[in-house]
């Protein structure tokens, strides 16, 4: 999920100034979208209060992580076997909508599943999306991003 999009090697991306993004405003609306506050939303998982029960609440939760530069959150998200050394967000990537395009599996009963979801960003004045159809697994027990679907 969320390829490496403007990505820039010489920025350096601290959760200080991740955390003084607009988005990350604690007490603001979820950035995923749905009617909650971010704390009782994605926050919950971002702090580690909570765990995804769903793989659509683990991609929204990594959807979110994104908006507000959580990498600690998106590294421990990530399947071990596809976790990168770092995400390599970019501060000046700001992520507007969340659309959830459709799921397979990913329930409580579910060990793996499927989301395919639209993401729009801003950046550089210039508007863009993302659309990916991602693979979720259970690791120790935990949804965990594993990589997009293949074709
Ligand atoms: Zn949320």
């Amino acid at each position: 999920m969320f390829p490496h999009h403007g990505m820039r090697h010489n920025q350096r991306v601290s959760r200080r100034t991740a955390r003084a993004l607009p988005a990350a405003d604690p007490t603001g609306p979820c950035p995923c979208g749905l009617d909650r506050g971010y704390p009782d939303c994605c926050g919950r998982l971002h702090a580690g209060h909570a765990t995804a029960s769903t793989a659509r609440e683990l991609m929204r939760s990594r959807y979110s992580a994104f908006a507000v530069a959580d990498e600690a959150y998106l590294l421990r998200s990530w399947h071990s076997s596809t976790r990168p050394a770092r995400v390599g967000l970019d501060p000046r990537q700001q992520w507007s909508r969340l659309v959830v395009i459709g799921s397979t599996g990913g329930s409580l009963l579910h060990a793996e599943g499927t989301v395919e979801f639209r993401a729009d960003y801003r950046v550089g004045g210039r508007t863009d999306s993302l659309h990916e159809n991602s693979r979720f697994l259970r690791e120790a027990g935990n949804w965990v991003y594993l990589a997009p679907v293949p074709g």
